[in-house]
């Protein structure tokens, strides 16, 4: 398994996550439990999710060492005001000492808060409570505005990426401050894209699936990508793509895919 390095001091975060957006508490714990089965060492929660408890209760349980696992869990937009109590909140729900990433949900410009925010992190950080601290949606502009007032940088941000919106110019503004650059909804949340031509005939070439292709694609573009699913097979079918790699040419064929479509909302109206 490929990881990369944070700009915080000798943090490696694993390119391949695991997400556990719109799970039900219970099956997360199911599903976590699955993927540190199949090898996913890394595991994507959020407040909003409220399914902390049930990725603590499998992180814990796994007999792995915590050392060896990389958890994510991030600030809830009302919660700006409060990042230090909402962050002990997520740890107790995880019942973990710390996480290894903790991160902005959101910018919400119109609120105004994100700065507020991030002095918590800063300071979650410091206290050696968040190994790393990165934010989640923010776009040239808020990155912008946050590195000017910030102490300590982000050392990621996690935004909806896929081969329908590539977000080249975020990431080469990530790229060009150090920023490592996290996929949301990598797969394009299944549905349509899967089913792209470009996909079927990369995936007739290389005998993979669609989905294999495609996170392949994000591991050769650099990015960590946390693709998502309840299903068995799915899970292991999503990690299997350390073990192959595309060209020039299908990187190449990928690219041409972009067609700037959002699955998601506009972080500059999302509040
Ligand atoms: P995704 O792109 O990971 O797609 C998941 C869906 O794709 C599954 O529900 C399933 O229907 C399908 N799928 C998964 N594996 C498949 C396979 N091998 N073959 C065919 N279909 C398959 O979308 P997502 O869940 O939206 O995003 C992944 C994770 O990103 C989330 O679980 C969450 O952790 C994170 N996320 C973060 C934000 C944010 O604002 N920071 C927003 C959305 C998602």
């Amino acid at each position: 398994m490929n990881s990369l390095l944070l700009n915080t001091d000798g943090v490696q975060i694993p390119q391949i996550g695991f997400g556990v957006w719109r799970v039900p508490d219970d099956e997360a714990e199911r599903s976590v439990e699955t993927a540190l089965e199949v090898g996913y060492r890394h595991i994507d929660t959020a407040t909003l999710y409220q399914n902390e408890a049930g990725v603590g209760r499998a992180v814990r349980a796994s007999g792995i060492p915590r050392a060896k696992l990389f958890v994510t869990t991030k600030l809830w937009n009302t919660d700006h005001e409060r990042p230090e109590e909402a962050f002990e909140e997520s740890l107790a729900r995880l019942g973990l000492d710390y996480v290894d990433l903790y991160l902005i949900h959101w910018p919400t410009p119109a609120r105004d808060t994100y700065l507020r925010a991030w002095r918590g992190l800063e300071k979650i950080y410091r206290d050696g409570r968040a190994k790393a601290i990165g934010v989640s949606n923010f776009t040239v502009e808020t990155l912008t505005r946050l590195l000017d007032e910030a102490d300590i940088a982000p050392s990621i941000n996690q935004i909806e990426l896929h081969p329908y919106l590539q977000q080249r110019e975020l990431r080469a503004f990530h790229e060009a401050n150090g920023i490592l650059t996290e996929a949301w909804s990598p797969l394009g949340q299944g549905r349509g894209l899967l089913e792209d031509r470009a996909l079927r005939v990369l995936s007739d070439k290389h005998n993979r699936t669609p989905a294999q292709i495609v996170l392949r694609w994000h591991i050769q573009l650099g990015n960590v990508a946390i693709p998502k699913s309840v299903t068995p097979s799915r899970i292991k079918e999503n990690f299997g793509v350390f073990d192959f790699v595309l060209d020039q040419e299908d990187v190449a064929a990928i690219g041409a895919m972009n067609i700037g479509k959002r699955l998601g909302p506009d972080p500059d109206q999302f509040n």
